[in-house]
């Protein structure tokens, strides 16, 4: 593990090209001041503070806007029987303790209230009946959800939990947010909002599992940082299975990893030579 610093500080690898800085801006090419927005997607409540709560507490620090997405409910993940009926409920209550807590304004805090364990059943966008609490527009989905959402936020960067996971609700969540990001910045479903300017960047995080390749960005912060992240994800009472999971953060110290995602889209000229005769 690096040494003690008194400054938190990013460090990105470009291409062979190391960067250090103070700020994320400091490291990025593409910054865009006071634009920018982030973006967190997390599929159940305690994702994205597990996998990113130092960096969260920077972009409060530095004044960039932090939205946090909880999409499923929670209601299949209670550990004591007294809280089968309202652990919904309950796990609202933690988790907008635990992102305040980080910095995070209430009003960034939104809950798409998909049902935990079925959320298979909301891939893509259809038509949803007018009662159901997750019409949107006339229609429900995740793709739905994301496409509206992304369009109100319009974030410059968006994070997420990697799909290099062996929990089938990151998978899904990661899937449907990659394509809900390319609906977002086109003119499909107009009645979703403005199409946002351009595809907003993509990283990822670790929650459970490895990155499926190196992550891109370092984040290391002096130790009082981390003890924060502890003490918002000490929120999560309801959540006695991530003991675990809290032990490992403590133990790999003040440090957080992410990798951008790069959009391949295919182009034929890369494959023209590969069939030609070798001279
Ligand atoms: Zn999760």
């Amino acid at each position: 593990m690096p040494a003690n610093i008194e400054q938190p500080e990013f460090t990105r690898l470009v291409t062979g090209e190391r960067r250090v800085g103070p700020t994320l801006a400091s490291v990025s090419r593409s910054w865009q001041n006071d634009k920018e927005c982030f973006l967190m997607v997390s599929p159940h409540d305690d994702d994205v503070a597990l996998g990113a709560g130092l960096f969260i507490q920077l972009a409060c620090r530095d004044k960039i806007p932090v939205h946090i997405l909880i999409v499923t409910d929670g209601s299949m993940g209670y550990c004591d029987p007294n809280e089968r009926d309202n652990i919904a409920e309950i796990r609202q209550a933690e988790t907008l303790e635990c992102y305040q807590k980080l910095g995070v304004p209430r009003d960034n805090i939104t809950f798409l209230g998909f049902p935990s364990g079925v959320i298979n059943d909301f891939l893509g966008r259809f038509p949803a009946p007018s009662y159901s609490k997750l019409n949107i527009k006339g229609y429900t989905g995740l793709q739905n959800a994301f496409t509206w959402h992304l369009r109100r936020i319009r974030p410059t960067q968006c994070f997420l939990p990697t799909n290099n996971d062996f929990h089938p609700a990151h998978r899904l969540v990661y899937d449907e947010f990659l394509i809900s990001l390319f609906h977002a910045s086109g003119r499909i479903w107009p009645e979703l909002g403005q199409p946002l300017p351009k595809i907003s960047w993509l990283c990822e995080m670790a929650v459970y599992c490895d990155f499926a390749s190196a992550p891109t960005l370092r984040i290391q912060t002096p130790p009082d940082m981390l003890e924060a992240k502890l003490a918002a994800i000490a929120a999560f009472r309801s959540q006695k299975q991530i003991v675990a999971l809290v032990n490992n953060i403590r133990s790999g110290g003040p440090l957080e990893f992410f990798r951008a995602i790069e959009y391949k889209f295919y182009n034929p000229k890369r494959y023209y030579d590969l069939f030609e005769p070798k001279m």
